[in-house]
């Protein structure tokens, strides 16, 4: 299986021949494709049913042949990742355990959200109002295999950003390193956003979550900026730390 072109042709970073992410407009969070022989996995939706769309338009484009989207994971419940969710019914929808009922009682608070960090008020409106919600709820870790040799690893690896943080892990192949995808528990392009429903004491030990699972040498993407190293994200968890007076 052989991706590479279309990655380009449809404006995403490719990060190894299956794998790729695309820094979204605005609020530049990222969201990722995973490619199997038979299933692909976008990981989060975009902040608006439109931008939910686009990701998925996108995606046939990548994939080729007719092919679309079969999988969701949502790293957790910011308006950002998850307000395009609508735009995949009819896709497995996963999140961390319990994320299925925030979802479902706190959808005014997530389109008040929206609104107060730009989004169109009726856009935020729609989007809430149709939010798909997961139908699998991940405890620990999940083995999602999505044909040809390509299985990936959902892990809830929360709390800290969130109270339901949940990473997304590809391993290594031949010509592809470790990828792990963060959510928002790493950020590059600044702090990292700890704000009402963060765990702040519980942080740092999500980190070395993800650090466990990626290890030394795999690629780190952040829910929002550039691509990092494990040295990144380790300096980022004694930031935090410190930050908030946690060992
Ligand atoms: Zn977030």
């Amino acid at each position: 299986m052989d991706v590479a072109l279309a990655w380009d042709e449809a404006g995403w970073e490719r990060l190894a021949p299956h794998v790729g992410r695309r820094r979204l407009p605005v609020w530049d969070c990222t969201a990722g494709l995973v490619v199997g022989g038979d299933a692909a996995l976008m990981i989060e939706a975009g902040a608006t049913l439109r931008e939910g769309a686009e990701l998925r338009t996108q995606a046939r484009g990548i994939l080729g042949g007719g092919r679309r989207v079969t999988h969701l994971a949502l790293t957790h419940p910011h308006f950002d990742h998850v307000l395009g969710a609508a735009a995949f019914a009819g896709v497995e929808v996963y999140g961390a355990v319990g994320l299925d009922r925030l979802l479902a009682e706190g959808r005014e608070e997530l389109r008040a959200s929206a609104v107060g960090h730009g989004v169109a008020p009726d856009a935020a409106a729609e989007a809430a109002d149709l939010l798909v919600r997961p139908r699998h709820a991940v405890c620990g870790e999940w083995t999602l295999d999505l044909g040809g040799g390509v299985q990936v690893l959902l892990a809830n690896v929360g709390p800290g950003h969130t109270a339901h943080d949940l990473a997304v892990l590809v391993p290594a192949g031949p010509d592809s390193p470790e990828i792990v995808f963060c959510g928002d528990l790493v950020e590059e392009s600044g702090e990292p956003q700890a704000g009402d429903d963060a765990v702040p004491e519980r942080w740092p030990a999500a980190l070395d979550r993800l650090l466990d699972l990626g290890g030394q040498d795999a690629l780190y993407v952040p829910g929002h900026g550039a691509v990092v190293d494990a040295a990144f994200v380790r300096a980022q968890r004694a930031t935090l730390a410190a930050r908030f007076g946690v060992s």
